[in-house]
């Protein structure tokens, strides 16, 4: 397909996305920011998120100059929080190492925690429209189907094949234009379930389509069932209605973020709580059990209402304690907490 490029833009001009709130803007920062959420993030829900934190971190030098819990109260409920802690400490390597502004080397944006050389690549692309190709999970898929590279793109020969074709088809002219665009087909037309080839540039040609094999490409990860995990959330409440929230470790799930106090599901809540917080609970009929997923197992939560009936052992609030009044600000918080929380009566 030599007029890959061509076509492509040609596609984009008349239907690609042109007003995204990262669009039009060849500030390094802006576009570093957007790439981060949309990595496994859909661009709709990007949005929202994207434009509160530009309004209070518009910079390197804000950025860096914020605590990590005013980072993470403006990531919560994006999810893969790793994305958030990358980037504040990447903010800050910034503002130290390179007196604040966004390196424009290749090596030195790779070597920012939490970007890859396909995040660094569509920086490049869009800042300063250099020829650099980039390989994201909607790339991946348009160039799997479109020239029928079989295998899970997860293994090293497969990406690499799928680096070669994305180079390949890179045009040295408009490159920005042409990253949005081939970003633009696989989140628009080229979808996971039911593409839409029939509106698709590349509907002649396609081997994938032209296979009537779409749903082979790109190969499914070879079978995982993901393990189960139970535990049980309590929402322990005093006699105000505060309810009790704990700071998670800054490693690991939903590190550094507060939650509610968590024991095993094999665990007596009114024991776990007299021993690992010093605090005697009446707890209540639990609420609906729901289940959430990781990207390594799923979590079935058991959401249990306390009474918080000992005042004497109370903890105060404390650097990784906190008792949040009906009508606080919330700090940042799980999805799932946030959702609990939401259902108290
Ligand atoms: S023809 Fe269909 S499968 Fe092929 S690239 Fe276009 S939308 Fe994707």
């Amino acid at each position: 397909m030599r007029d890959f490029a061509p076509r492509l833009l040609a596609w984009f001009e008349q239907h690609g996305r042109h007003d995204l709130p990262w669009q039009n803007t060849c500030d390094p920062y802006a576009i570093w920011i957007s790439e981060i959420m949309l990595q496994q993030t859909q661009v709709a829900t990007v949005i929202p998120y994207y434009q509160r934190f530009m309004e209070s971190f518009p910079d390197i030098t804000s950025l860096s100059a914020a605590s990590t819990d005013e980072v993470l109260a403006h990531w919560a409920g994006l999810g893969y929080y790793s994305r958030a802690r990358n980037l504040h400490r990447a903010a800050r390597l910034v503002q130290e190492q390179h007196g604040g502004r966004f390196p424009e080397n290749r090596e030195k944006i790779i070597a920012l925690p939490g970007v890859g050389p396909s995040t660094a690549g569509a920086i490049m692309a869009f800042a300063w429209n250099q020829r650099q190709p980039i390989l994201d999970g909607n790339v991946k898929r348009v160039l799997a189907r479109c020239f029928a590279v079989d295998g899970w793109p997860g293994t090293t020969a497969v990406q690499k094949q799928l680096w070669q074709l994305a180079d390949k088809l890179t045009p040295e002219t408009e490159v920005s234009a042409y990253t949005q665009a081939i970003m633009d087909l696989g989140a628009t037309l080229c979808t996971r379930s039911k593409p839409r080839c029939d509106e698709c540039p590349f509907c002649r040609d396609c081997r994938a389509h032209q296979q009537d094999a779409v749903g082979r490409y790109p190969g499914k990860r070879p079978g995982k069932t993901l393990p189960v995990r139970r535990a049980t959330f309590l929402v322990i409440r005093d006699q105000n209605n505060a309810t009790l929230l704990i700071k998670r470790p800054p490693a690991g799930i939903w590190g550094g973020l507060w939650s509610l106090p968590e024991h095993g599901s094999e665990v007596d809540s009114e024991r776990w709580a007299a021993n690992q917080l010093g605090l005697h609970i009446r707890p209540q009929p639990p609420l609906s059990c729901f289940r959430h997923t990781f990207s390594h197992f799923h979590l079935d939560i058991n959401p249990v209402p306390a009474r918080l009936v000992d005042m004497k052992n109370k903890v105060n609030d404390s650097g990784d304690m906190i008792w949040l009044k009906p009508g606080d600000t919330p700090p940042g918080m799980p999805a799932p907490v946030k959702k609990i929380m939401e259902k108290l009566p």
